[in-house]
């Protein structure tokens, strides 16, 4: 067993009932080309290998990097990049391996001190989108923040990683993991999330300016929405705009669905 260590975040899954549900919501196709963030001593890279076309992972610890390419041996399909997946630049890095271009999927167990991150450099933001989305993203993360990616508005946990998430991709929850189900276990329980980027329906005008507003929105949650927007729009304003919009004006952030954000902003 490979002691893990505490500075790269590393907690090995080893439960093949969260194994089982990872690979089965990646619905992996032949034809796949995959992405892996943090394989570690590779439990899941091993069972997508044979299942898909290709598969990239990135994995910061040498030590881990030496010791996977020492067990998986040289596979075709299979390529390790050695670095930090945050600072990575994958498109040019991929430029000098003509047979792992265009990857279309991730699938991933990742280090939970930078979900939000690692989630950012996926979908991109909602005024600087992935230009290539990926069919589909399939992540193991702490169950705090997956329930916030897949809350519906007028829920506790619906909040602006909700919305901002959600303007950029469908979010569904596959099945939550115990603090067990890892080595060593971490502090919180997990859960399996799918991400499938789409293009919303009706798309922001000013997409820099729906980012502002829903970090202000949300500053203070208990607050209205009117009196949290107050510097950026005139509170009278803001009540006309949400009753134009069947809008109750005493509304909360967190009660707007990602569509009635859009509609504000487009009204303004
Ligand atoms: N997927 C493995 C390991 C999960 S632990 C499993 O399920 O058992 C998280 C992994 O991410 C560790 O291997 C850790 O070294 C790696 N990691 C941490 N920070 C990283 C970063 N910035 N870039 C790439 N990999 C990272």
């Amino acid at each position: 067993m490979v002691q893990p260590r505490k500075q790269f975040a590393q907690h090995w899954l080893k439960s093949e009932k969260a194994l089982d549900a990872i690979v089965k919501a990646a619905e992996c196709q032949e034809s796949d080309r995959i992405l892996e963030i943090g394989p570690g001593t590779g439990i899941l890279t091993r069972r997508l290998l044979p299942l898909v076309k290709y598969l990239v992972a990135v994995e910061i610890d040498r030590d881990l990097c030496e010791l996977l390419v020492k067990q998986l041996g040289k596979k075709d399909n299979f390529l390790l990049l050695q670095g930090d997946f945050l600072n990575l630049d994958l498109v040019s890095q991929l430029k000098a391996f003509s047979d792992f271009q265009k990857l279309n999927k991730v699938v991933a167990n990742i280090p939970y001190n930078i979900t939000g991150p690692i989630i950012e450099k996926l979908l991109g933001t909602i005024s600087n989108p992935n230009p290539e989305p990926f069919d589909s993203i399939v992540l193991l993360v702490q169950k705090e923040v997956a329930e916030r990616l897949y809350a519906q508005p007028g829920s506790r946990t619906f909040g602006a990683l909700s919305v901002r998430v959600q303007y950029l991709a469908k979010c569904e929850l596959i099945c939550t993991v115990p603090a067990s189900a890892f080595y060593p276990p971490p502090k919180v329980d997990s859960a399996v999330v799918r991400l499938i980027p789409q293009q919303i329906a009706i798309p922001a005008q000013d997409p820099k300016r729906l980012e502002t507003l829903i970090k202000l929105g949300f500053a203070s949650k208990r607050k209205m929405l009117r009196n949290n927007l107050q510097s950026v729009i005139d509170r009278d304003r803001l009540t006309e705009l949400l009753a134009q919009l069947n809008i109750n004006p005493q509304v909360r952030a967190e009660d707007l669905s990602v569509a009635q954000w859009v509609s504000l902003v487009n009204q303004l």
